[in-house]
């Protein structure tokens, strides 16, 4: 068995153990569904982001909507692809009205991304947005300061960028986003 198919069954379990309706993890009132996350089990790259939407929660899979493609653009800039890396969010349900989840509601969810994390063992993780960097860090933090700055995670080096979603409303920082993620693959071939 490869590493990767290895990892890959360890993650199906870890889903199956879940996506119960009832005894799996946490989920917001009113979701439809657990949106685990998608990719290669064995990536170097594991992207992060806050919560799914509306798009994401109705088709089980992370970054389907407008964040979704615009994420799709950048990676295509920084000449990867979702399917050489592994995408998920911290938060594993849809918030009511896609609502920010509170710090609180971070850390119910935040067990099972370190699963993953765990199982993947990315040689570099970025996360996209706030939320996901707080939570990680356990910490408050302002992106507009930490994004671009390589700092650690559980020995895993971690390189915080804009959210796609921000980047929507702020156009003018997509050229940041592409350049952060083009570090990102320049990082993980020079390890
Ligand atoms: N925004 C996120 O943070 N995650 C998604 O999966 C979709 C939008």
């Amino acid at each position: 068995m490869t590493a990767k198919q290895y990892k890959e069954e360890l993650l199906k379990a870890l889903y199956a153990s879940h996506s119960k309706k009832n005894t799996g993890a946490w989920r917001f009132p009113g979701s439809t569904t657990i949106v685990f996350g998608e990719g290669n089990p064995d990536a170097d790259l594991l992207l992060i982001g806050e919560a799914p939407g509306k798009n994401e929660d109705e088709q089980g899979r992370p970054f389907v909507g407008r964040s979704g493609a615009l994420l799709n653009k950048v990676l295509e800039i920084a000449n990867m692809h979702r399917t050489d890396i592994y995408i998920t969010n911290i938060v594993k349900s849809r918030p009511p009205k896609n609502r920010k989840p509170t710090p609180q509601e971070i850390e119910r969810s935040k067990p099972l991304l370190i699963e993953q994390i765990n199982i993947i063992r990315p040689k570099l993780i970025c996360t996209l947005g706030s939320s996901s960097l707080q939570g990680l860090l356990g910490r408050n933090v302002q992106i507009t300061r930490e994004r671009g700055k390589i700092i650690e995670f559980n020995g895993i080096k971690l390189l915080p960028t804009y959210h796609p979603a921000y980047i929507l409303r702020n156009q003018k920082e997509l050229n940041t986003l592409a350049q952060d993620i083009i570090t990102a693959s320049k990082l993980i071939k020079n390890d």
